[in-house]
């Protein structure tokens, strides 16, 4: 498999740049990984890069987009944070891999099992234990939290099915952030140049769920 060129990205729709990806993720789970010489692909990037498609996942150590989508250096712009969520700087490195870049797909990427989402849910926990930066981080999923639990629900990271909740609405909310928050985004989907999708990883299947 070849490094992505300007001419092979400029005739790669949205749509396309899922599939590829969707395939990426069956090769991977079926252990048929892409023949590439990465080495090959550093010679023929060394001009530049014409990724298809800007992956944000989480820091988890077993999410890591080149891997469990099967591709190689110069495809995916991979942007990490714990929880996947997005914020200013976030949305500029987006508009960057859309906008400047001419990347076709957006991915939002959860997954199960998340310790960020976890943290999120013990936040009483954490406090007070002197990491005000982590602190910051887990309350942007407060809104979110207390928008879905439910009455009498128990809020812990205990709690299976509000953990498996919370990850799909985190997905979902980020989205909408990218919507609202970009408009250089929410015009090129408007235009059709690119789209934007949630997906979920299951860590204990390898497998990529599209939401
Ligand atoms: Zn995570």
């Amino acid at each position: 498999m070849k490094a992505h060129t300007y001419e092979t990205q400029s005739t790669i729709t949205p749509e396309k740049a899922l599939e590829f990806l969707k395939e990426g993720n069956q090769r991977f789970v079926n252990n048929l990984k892409a023949n590439r010489d990465l080495l090959e692909q550093v010679n023929a990037t060394r001009e530049g890069q014409w990724p298809f498609a800007v992956v944000l996942s989480c820091i988890d150590s077993r999410t890591s987009a080149e891997l469990i989508f099967d591709q190689g250096l110069g495809d995916v712009f991979s942007i990490r944070i714990a929880g996947n969520f997005v914020n200013q700087d976030i949305l500029g490195s987006m508009e960057f891999g859309c906008n400047v870049a001419g990347s076709k797909l957006i991915v939002v990427l959860g997954h199960t099992k998340c310790g960020a989402l976890k943290g999120g849910l013990d936040a009483a926990q954490i406090e007070g234990m002197g990491m005000d930066n982590l602190n910051h981080l887990i309350n942007h999923f407060n809104p979110i939290i207390n928008d879905i639990i439910e009455e009498n629900e128990e809020r812990s990271s205990k709690n299976s099915s509000l953990l498996e909740r919370l990850n799909l609405q985190n997905v979902r909310s980020a989205i909408e952030d990218i919507r609202k928050q970009s408009s250089t985004l929410k015009n090129l989907e408007a235009e059709g140049k690119i789209k934007i999708v949630g997906a979920n990883y299951d860590v204990e299947t390898g497998v990529v769920t599209w939401l």
